[in-house]
């Protein structure tokens, strides 16, 4: 056994403290032993052994002594030239493993590659996609040769002109959806020597291939210069609320901030958008002015590429990273501003250990490094909004559209009235379509414009009911009804993706008088398209995305002017910008408004805001018309209005009695298990547990709430109850949240698992 006190070297530490990437709590103590060839600094890479194996670790700090009465056991190696991670990430890590108590392990292998970390998987073989190249020489350029050569192949001169006009070379396929031909056009056009047909690795890094578009025109407004002149001026650490309503150009004010801080200050950035399959615009005004500068870290990259994005940006090579919440930990090299775009947005939040917001790692990471956070919304969060007021962050506002564009006027249209009024004729739309939305929708057509309608609710229909006995059709995994979808006809469990064959009669009561309640957006689908068949209809939810682009090349053909009518759940309310589209319908506002959920009317006002947002952005003007039966509720009340303040208003008053964020902080102990009993019992212990040591403790200002059944109590056939902390300030919470993940023991058995989630999104 090596001796720890013979084993410093030179000026070196004779201990350093480890953290393991493995999900563990605890850290742990090594000597440095003989000497390391590489400087063993925070942050650098460490080889250790581990219960009997070589483990990779992250060296976290420098120790004098180990703990008295612990066999310590030496460094084996350290890989690395350069630390793999800086002193503020190694800082920043650390802070996310205490406030949301994650073992600090899991946190580091968000911070680090999958090659780095020792969890790489093997990577897939690459597939291929053929492609079609124009053969060099075998052109036909002039018009008199082409009717020649194809005067009996009208079909391979299409193929062959859409070839020439995307530049020669483009995948098969894309031609063969384009012209709607058969792949013997193009085997044809081969075996005339016109095109070569070849096979190549599939290009796994969608954006490489994406066209880039010119950089923005416009010259900034008076507003927006005023925002890009709070943006410059602010100071390292500070964090900037730029509240600009939809259209008034924030991407523009972030482009022009960050041209200041990576080409005139040389520094680094971070941009975050919700999701990038979502919003490819956005990233595309980013690629196009800052070229290759930007990194673009996405889901569809191989290990191989992420780890080459990641050194790219540690090195400096590359300036600016952009991507979906995990690009909070990229490693940018002097970090001199972090864009949080669309900052209200719940996917900002990890759904798995460690539970971040990357909006609150992007507050503190700029104040560990240095950097200045902006947090872009047309609908600011509460809590955002709350600490703006709070003059913790500042303010910047875009409180007007660019180019003289008005926000869109917002017409309501009572759907309780139309029901009971409906002619007959009228009934057979179910309530789905307003004699009000159709009329607006056929003369949007005929004027050659486009038009967006919603429904966040995909399938075919909400639920299936029995109407002799009432009975709901329900997943036998999750207490949660299944959705109906008719293409291909299946009952679905949206939770568990559960699927059955309708059945004929109920299961409960025998009769044969099972009725689909309630629309999705198929049903929309198929109604738009009798109602108006000359109309090219684009529908974009979870069904019709399931290629990882999907998204991008729907919204590709909406902006080439190949769709007139959009159609699709939330996914379409985000930072879409389309000119011709002036109309927006909303099928059905209410959808999700009475979720047993505190955020539930925020989502709402939000999603109505966001959406209502993309009607009339160019010199057209446009029009939003919302059906909803609770027209008087303050979500759609503010939503019409355009009125965020109104709505803040009236909402933080349903938030202060009983309280709930922002008017202090929370954390839902989520306990889980095959039996309901044992469930409810570990969830008793465990508010008991907690409630003995606020007591023990003194903590003034914490309280616990429950325990009760989660509203949604079973998913996946695991049982859910739950336990609210409540706490006026944020300190306290901490630490027993740190006592709690590490104390609490979790009886064996029924598959009891107990999650902790500070600062939930959801308490559904
Ligand atoms: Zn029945
Ligand atoms: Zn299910």
């Amino acid at each position: 056994m090596d001796n720890p006190v013979t084993s410093s070297v030179g000026d070196g530490p004779a201990f350093v403290e480890v953290a393991l990437a493995l999900p563990v709590f605890q850290t742990f103590t090594y000597a440095v032993g003989a000497t390391p060839v590489r400087p063993l600094v925070p942050g650098a890479r460490v080889v250790v052994p581990f219960r009997g194996r070589r483990e990779i670790g992250v060296c976290l700090e420098a120790r004098d002594f180990a703990p008295a009465a612990v066999t310590v056991k030496s460094i084996l190696d350290v890989p690395d030239e350069q630390p793999a991670l800086s002193p503020d990430m190694v800082e920043l890590c650390r802070w996310v493993a205490d406030y949301y108590a994650a073992p600090i392990g899991v946190v580091l292998r968000c911070a680090l590659p999958a090659l780095l970390t020792g969890a790489a998987r093997p990577s897939p073989a690459p597939k291929t996609r053929r492609m079609a190249v124009l053969r060099a020489g075998g052109g036909v350029p002039s018009l008199l040769e082409r009717d020649r050569a194809f005067a009996r192949a009208v079909r391979q001169r299409a193929a062959y002109e859409l070839l020439e006009s995307l530049g020669g070379r483009v995948a098969a396929h894309v031609l063969l959806e384009q012209l709607r031909c058969s792949p013997s056009v193009l085997k044809g056009l081969a075996e005339r020597g016109f095109i070569d047909l070849t096979d190549e690795d599939v290009d796994r890094d969608p954006f490489a291939s994406r066209p880039r578009s010119a950089p923005p025109a416009h010259e900034p407004t008076a507003t927006q210069r005023n925002a890009i002149e709070t943006l410059r001026g602010a100071s390292p650490g500070e964090v900037i609320l730029l509240h600009g309503v939809t259209g008034s150009g924030k991407t523009l004010v972030y482009l022009e901030f960050l041209r200041e801080v990576v080409d005139v200050r040389g520094r680094g950035a971070i941009v975050l958008v919700p999701e990038i399959a979502l919003t490819p615009q956005t990233v595309d005004r980013f690629r196009a002015v800052f070229g290759d500068k930007v990194a673009v870290l996405h889901s569809a990259l191989a290990e191989g590429e992420r780890y080459d994005a990641w050194r790219a940006l540690r090195s400096g090579a590359k300036r600016i990273a952009v991507g979906a919440r995990s690009a909070i930990f990229a490693p940018v090299a002097d970090l001199g501003a972090i864009i949080v775009d669309e900052e209200h947005e719940g996917s900002y939040k990890n759904g798995e250990s460690p539970r971040y917001h990357a909006r609150e790692v992007a507050v503190v990471r700029a104040r560990l490094a240095g950097s200045v956070a902006v947090l872009g919304s047309a609908t600011p969060s509460l809590e955002t909004w709350a600490n703006a007021t709070r003059r913790k962050y500042r303010y910047a506002s875009l409180p007007s559209r660019v180019g003289g564009g008005r926000l869109p006027s917002i017409e309501v249209v009572d759907m309780r009235r139309k029901e009971s009024a409906a002619a007959p004729e009228r009934a057979s739309h179910g309530g789905v379509l307003s004699e009000r939305l159709e009329e607006e929708l056929g003369a949007t057509l005929r004027r050659g414009e486009q038009a967006i309608v919603l429904l966040n609710r995909r399938g075919y229909a909400a639920f299936v009911q029995c109407s002799a006995c009432g009975d709901v059709v329900a997943c036998p995994n999750c207490a949660i009804s299944l959705t109906y979808h008719q293409t291909p006809e299946r009952l679905v469990c949206h939770y568990c993706r559960h699927q059955e064959a309708p059945g004929a009669t109920c299961r409960r009561c025998g009769a044969a008088t099972l009725r689909r309640r309630g629309m999705g957006t198929q049903q929309v689908e198929r109604l738009l398209a009798e109602r108006f068949p000359r109309a090219r209809i684009a529908r974009m939810d979870f069904d019709t995305t399931s290629g990882k682009w999907a998204h991008a090349t729907i919204l590709d053909r909406v902006g080439r002017g190949d769709v007139d009518l959009l159609l699709g759940t939330q996914m379409i309310a985000k930072g879409l910008d389309f000119p011709n589209v002036t109309l927006v319908g909303v099928i059905d506002a209410d959808v999700g408004i009475n979720l047993p959920d505190f955020r539930a009317s925020e989502r709402c006002f939000q999603l109505l805001s966001q959406v209502a947002g993309r009607a009339g952005r160019g010199p057209k003007g446009g029009r939003v018309i919302i059906q909803t039966r609770v027209p008087s509720h303050h979500a759609v009340r503010c939503a019409v209005a355009h009125d965020y303040a109104g709505f803040v208003k009236s909402e933080l008053e349903g938030r202060s009695h009983p309280a709930y964020p922002p008017c202090l902080r929370l954390a839902n102990v989520v306990v889980s298990g095959h039996a309901e009993d044992a469930t409810a019992d570990c969830a008793n212990d465990a508010a008991d547990w907690v409630r003995r040591l606020v007591e023990a403790r003194q903590l003034a200002g914490v309280s616990v709430v429950g325990p009760a059944p989660c509203p949604v109590e079973r998913v996946k056939n695991r049982w859910r109850w739950h336990v609210l902390l409540k706490s006026e300030r944020p300190v306290p919470l901490t630490g027993l949240a740190q006592y709690f993940v590490r104390r609490f023991r979790v009886p064996a058995g029924h598959g009891l698992r107990v999650m902790f989630d500070r600062d939930p999104v959801a308490l559904l």
